[in-house]
């Protein structure tokens, strides 16, 4: 049976970016760390089925994890992405109010926006209020009364992103074991034995970023089920009309009512030129259900013609869909990220609701995750600190 100091399941971005991180610190031992992942590459699920937008964290409570993590996150994300040639498309994000909207009942979006305004004072993301004519200079084509601009905000490509931290971490040493679906976890004194479809190994620690999957995984380890994911499909269709493809250059998203729960369907450029709308939130039963009763594009012309009213029907064409692996907590909202040291001898770390902005928070995750008291003392006596999961929360 082969031995490892570290396995973490999952070869998402989380999971790789938690590779790549333990590698980079000093240890006093060189690690051994195996990555198990299901599919046949990295990515298959929802790190390679997004947006690939680096969030600055303004739409998150200023002392969720969510927030700061995302805020951490993106900065490290546009540097690495500059150094590893990773595409990227710097936009900025335009959070606008439809002269639609200002018809319904304009307090409600208002009202949104002057929290984001408060969330970027308190946490220093600068923001720029945009007038009509505001807009204009910013999209030209976008009808809307007002809105607000983040310039700081960048797209990535994510399947570059997690292969390059594949890439990056094996080239220190981590093992990737690919078609290997885990099944089956035990523990000793010192040591976690995890069973895939294909072999079982030996682990001091067991680092669970199994995503969507991630309470299944949890439950297996601590043998009841502590967290339950809900799964929460966001579809995509692609603008694909030539003409109207250049109509929209950035990334737009509406101001929603405070109530909402995400972000809004909206117009979602990329570095390759593509133009995508979405995503919606739709609440499945299955978790890999990606197309069943998929949403009419007339849904998502709905949404977006009070921007730009040219958009028609005919323009869009099924493009994809991924999945949120949310949480929900009693209120019906959706949770913070949980990033739990649910056992301390040997050291298992879950990772669960890791939705959106995981993907912009995933490199600060990792350093949370190889900060964690477990992780520094276990293998670093030398330079391990206290560390509490309450100080864990950070805020
Ligand atoms: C529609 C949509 C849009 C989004 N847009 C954005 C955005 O613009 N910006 C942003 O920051 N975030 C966005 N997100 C969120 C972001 O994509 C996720 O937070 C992030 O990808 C989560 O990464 P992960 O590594 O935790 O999970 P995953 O990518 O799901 O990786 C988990 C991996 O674990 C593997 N696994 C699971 N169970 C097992 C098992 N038993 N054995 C072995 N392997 C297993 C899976 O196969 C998978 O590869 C979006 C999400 C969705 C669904």
């Amino acid at each position: 049976m082969n031995t490892y100091d570290v396995c973490i399941v999952g070869a998402g971005v989380v999971g790789c970016a938690i590779a790549r991180e333990l590698m980079r610190r000093h240890w006093d031992t060189p690690l051994r760390v195996v990555v198990l992942e299901q599919h046949n590459r990295v990515a298959e699920e929802t790190s390679g089925r997004n947006s690939g937008v680096l969030h600055s964290g303004i739409h998150e409570h200023p002392c969720s994890l969510k927030g700061q993590l995302a805020r951490e996150g993106s900065a490290l994300a546009v540097s690495y992405a500059l150094e590893h040639g990773i595409p990227l498309l710097r936009t900025g994000m335009v959070i606008a109010i439809s002269w639609d909207d200002i018809r319904r009942g304009l307090w409600r979006e208002v009202s949104t926006l002057r929290r984001l305004f408060v969330n970027a004072w308190r946490t220093n993301i600068r923001v720029s209020f945009l007038t009509p004519s505001g807009l204009r200079a910013w999209e030209p084509k976008l009808r809307a009364c007002c809105g607000i601009v983040i310039p700081s905000v960048s797209i990535i490509d994510p399947l570059a992103f997690v292969q390059a931290l594949k890439t990056d971490s094996e080239a220190t040493g981590v093992e990737y074991a690919f078609n290997n679906r885990v099944i089956g976890i035990d523990e000793d004194a010192t040591a976690y034995i995890v069973t895939t479809d294909r072999q079982s190994i030996r682990a001091a620690c067991l680092i669970n970023a199994a995503g969507l999957h991630a309470d299944d995984v949890a439950a297996l380890a601590l043998r009841y089920k502590k967290y339950t994911i809900c799964p929460v499909r966001g579809e995509y269709y692609e603008l694909v009309t030539p003409e109207k493809k250049s109509l929209i250059g950035r990334l737009v998203y509406p101001a929603l009512p405070p109530q909402a729960t995400g972000k809004g369907i909206h117009f979602s450029p990329r570095p390759n030129g593509q133009l995508f709308v979405g995503p919606n939130e739709v609440a499945i039963q299955d978790k890999t259900d990606y197309t069943s009763r998929k949403t009419p594009p007339s849904l998502f012309v709905e949404a977006l013609q009070k921007f730009l009213p040219a958009l028609e029907e005919g323009d869009l064409e099924w493009a994809y869909s991924g999945i949120r692996p949310c949480v929900i907590t009693g209120d019906g909202r959706k949770s913070d990220f949980i990033i739990a040291l649910d056992r301390e001898n040997p050291p298992l770390i879950n990772l669960v609701g890791i939705e959106s902005p995981g993907l912009s928070a995933a490199l600060a995750i990792a350093k949370h995750v190889a900060e964690l008291l477990c992780v520094q003392k276990r293998f670093n006596p030398s330079r391990g600190r206290s560390l509490s999961s309450h100080d864990a929360r950070m805020c």
